[in-house]
């Protein structure tokens, strides 16, 4: 048996763009006004969990009721980045040496989070807010920040440096 030729140029989307997608589908689901994020965490090419940010299971949501906020903070809100991490202590899945591919810049609070949790690359799209002393953590955890870029455009870019 012989393989065919492929009748068109490959037109598959990169990994890092594909996990950035998801990170931006599961935005989606966000019921906090303030922003919306959203976060895949990924270990051998395969996604093993995820996470938006919103409130605790079965409370109210800021979309209907308006944000609780407290020193110019919603905090009803638990991070998506937070949320996709305690999915995974939920389940006993482990999250060492796993890559964090979420919407925006981890926060101070989710930065010592996932370096806690073994998190060894994060993939983010958008600067937010950058924190000087996260910045600081990370270098000294060793953990890699990449940010890249799953836009449309860029998709579509990609698409046509392939044909
Ligand atoms: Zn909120
Ligand atoms: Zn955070």
């Amino acid at each position: 048996m012989e393989d065919t030729k492929p009748l068109q140029p490959p037109t598959r989307i990169a990994w890092e763009q594909f996990f950035a997608t998801q990170a931006r589908v599961m935005a989606l689901r966000s019921t906090c006004t303030r922003l919306s994020v959203g976060c895949v965490v990924v270990r051998d090419k395969r996604m093993i969990a995820s996470g938006y940010n919103g409130s605790i299971a079965g409370d109210v949501h800021c979309t209907d009721v308006g944000c609780r906020i407290v020193d110019g903070h919603c905090v009803r809100a638990i991070h998506a980045e937070q949320n996709a991490l305690l999915q995974c202590a939920k389940f006993g899945v482990s999250t060492d040496g796993a890559d964090l591919y979420v919407t925006h810049l981890p926060c101070l609070n989710c930065t010592k989070s996932l370096i806690q949790a073994g998190v060894a690359r994060v993939f983010y799209e958008k600067s937010y807010r950058p924190d000087p002393y996260a910045k600081e953590l990370l270098e000294f955890a060793g953990v890699e920040v990449i940010q890249v870029d799953s836009s449309m455009n860029s998709l579509c870019e990609n698409f046509m440096e392939a044909q």
